[in-house]
């Protein structure tokens, strides 16, 4: 065992009470395989069986928050409660479990370096040589710890991020391992690996896999769980040379084949009675307050047998890739509009359509009336000046022809902008974002947000995280929420200009929602009798969109769609 005692930590790693318990999610042979979805799943079946899960996610990179990071590289950027800009996959996490994570629950190397190097500039070492091991790894170890203290949780299920093999996450890895050896009852390891079927050779290699396993071993950690991800179910013969390769009884390998529905992966970690293995595996006895999965059971099946459609475009920019359109950045918003599709029994046919190709030289081309054949088009956020005039007159076009219109962040601000050019007159109205010089900048920056943007200071300084804002009644936004104060997930740093509320109040558009201090526009939309649905947020709604709990602003404006459809 490491020579490292509980008490030898340098920030006190080791000081919950020893029955906590951990479970470890690797990678092997490579990314993209379901890691996330394995956690979460993990993390929704513990939950059902009586236990208070926490569900971590820890990211190798530098960067000391997601929140610098391009979206079409890196996917969206998933803000919590906390304002902590974080990875999609907590998205996932908090999906499954059908509740908030906390700011603890999420860790970069940056964040454990930038911590631990502060630290030594405050002399906070005291005069010790500071290393990786054992001061990073003891941070992390603190950081796991810390997040089951404050989620008061029983068990944490940590899914490091990347692959074994990665230089990048060995210290994860390392922390991981102590805690094994620190208390072996308590900690399993579970990895997630691919089994490939190359097409010329029609048969599923288990190699791969097999050095995964390996190269785990030689960082000291034997895998508990293998879950082999593949096209196709895998067959018992591949199934005991995995398990007899890595040491293991043949139940503890899982098959994971592709599925229809992600909704569907605990279902079928069940069917392989991953509960019953890793309860045994942390030396944990059955609880009496199961509460068993019969409500996710009832959307799973949902899911699987809804046929009805409704069309819905999301007008953004961070589609393309190389040769590939991806999704990734949207992640939120095309889960938010499933789950209230399903709720109103209809399934989401999602449309991504690219906010360049109705701009420019492009515009004079542009079909707009093909935009008719979406039951409602959602605009949602993003940053800088491209593709903006495409959303503007997509967004013009849909006010105009009635089309129901959802308008998220961005969506909103340029929701305001169309409204004032088009109806109030004003046709220089911008957002100082791209125009800093308009002489009607109806979106404007915060005077402390235009401070941080002089001084370069552009990480975790957005207006971030859950914020108040109080409705007026008889509008559609107080009728979805049915209440008067609502708390939602922000990140921008432009807000409607005070100074035009008037203005463009007079002009018929109804700010339905504003912070408690009656200054910053939080939600703007058109009355009912004017248009079925022309309504936007400066807030993410779609942080809080959960498939046991749809977002009552989605479910709403579905129900806009779903109207138009039918008539
Ligand atoms: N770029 C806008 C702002 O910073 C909107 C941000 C967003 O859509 N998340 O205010």
């Amino acid at each position: 065992m490491s020579n490292l005692k509980p008490s030898e930590n340098s920030h006190g790693a080791g000081k919950t009470k020893k029955s906590h318990k951990y479970i470890f999610v690797i990678g092997g042979v490579m990314s993209g395989v379901g890691k996330g979805i394995t956690t979460s799943s993990i993390g929704a079946i513990l939950q059902s069986k009586g236990f208070v899960v926490n569900l971590m996610k820890v990211d190798p990179y530098l960067n000391v928050d997601a929140g610098t990071m391009n979206p079409v590289e890196h996917g969206e950027v998933f803000v919590l409660d906390s304002g902590l800009e974080t990875d999609q996959d907590l998205g996932n996490y908090e999906r499954f479990l059908n509740r908030s994570l906390t700011g603890d629950d999420y860790i970069t190397s940056g964040m454990v370096y930038k911590h631990v190097i502060e630290a030594e500039r405050a002399l906070k070492y005291g005069g010790k040589c500071v290393e990786a091991i054992p001061q990073i790894r003891d941070e992390i170890i603190r950081r796991f710890e810390k997040s089951a203290k404050v989620n008061k949780s029983d068990i944490t299920v940590v899914e490091i991020g990347g692959t074994v093999g990665d230089y990048q996450n060995v210290m994860f890895i390392e922390a991981a391992r102590v805690m094994k050896v620190m208390h072996p009852n308590d900690v399993a390891f579970v990895m997630v690996s691919y089994m490939p079927v190359p097409p010329m050779l029609g048969e599923m290699k288990s190699k791969p896999t097999q050095n995964a396993i390996r190269q785990l071993f030689s960082y000291g950690v034997n895998t508990d769980i293998i879950i082999a991800r593949s096209e196709v179910p895998m067959d018992e013969k591949r199934r005991e040379k995995i398990a007899i390769s890595c040491s293991l009884p043949t139940e503890q390998v899982i098959s994971a084949p592709d599925i229809e529905s992600v909704f569907d992966v605990p279902l079928n970690f069940e069917k392989g009675d991953i509960s019953h293995i890793l309860l045994k595996l942390l030396h944990l006895r059955k609880k009496q307050n199961e509460t068993g999965m019969k409500e996710w059971e009832k959307f799973a099946n949902v899911v699987k047998n809804t046929k009805d459609t409704v069309d819905i475009a999301i007008v953004g920019k961070y589609f393309n890739t190389g040769d590939f359109v991806l999704t990734d950045a949207y992640v939120s918003v095309l889960e938010a509009i499933k789950y209230s599709s399903y709720k109103l029994g209809k399934k989401a046919k999602i449309h991504t359509v690219n906010a360049r190709d109705y701009e420019g030289e492009k515009a004079k081309n542009a079909d707009f009336k093909a935009l008719e054949k979406y039951d409602g088009i959602i605009v949602p956020g993003g940053f800088g000046e491209s593709g903006i005039e495409g959303k503007l007159a997509v967004i013009q076009y849909a006010r105009e022809h009635k089309i129901p219109y959802f308008g998220l962040c961005y969506g909103m601000q340029l929701m305001v902008i169309e409204y004032a050019r088009n109806v109030l007159g004003l046709e220089d109205a911008n957002t100082t974002e791209i125009n800093p010089k308009t002489k009607n900048p109806i979106i404007d920056i915060m005077p402390d947000q235009k401070k941080l943007l002089e001084e370069c200071n552009y990480g975790g300084s957005m207006r971030l995280g859950a914020y108040d804002a109080n409705l007026e009644k008889g509008t559609i936004a107080y009728e979805a929420y049915g209440k008067d104060v609502i708390q939602e997930r922000h990140r921008h740093r432009y807000e409607v200009n005070p100074e035009y509320v008037e203005k463009i109040t007079d002009a018929g558009l109804i700010f339905s929602g504003k912070s408690p201090s009656g200054i910053l526009m939080e939600i703007a939309e058109l009355p009912r009798k004017e248009h079925p649905f022309f309504l936007g947020t400066q807030f993410h709604p779609e942080f809080l969109a959960r498939p046991l709990a749809p977002h009552p602003l989605f479910t709403e404006f579905i129900k806009a769609a779903i109207k138009i459809k039918t008539k």
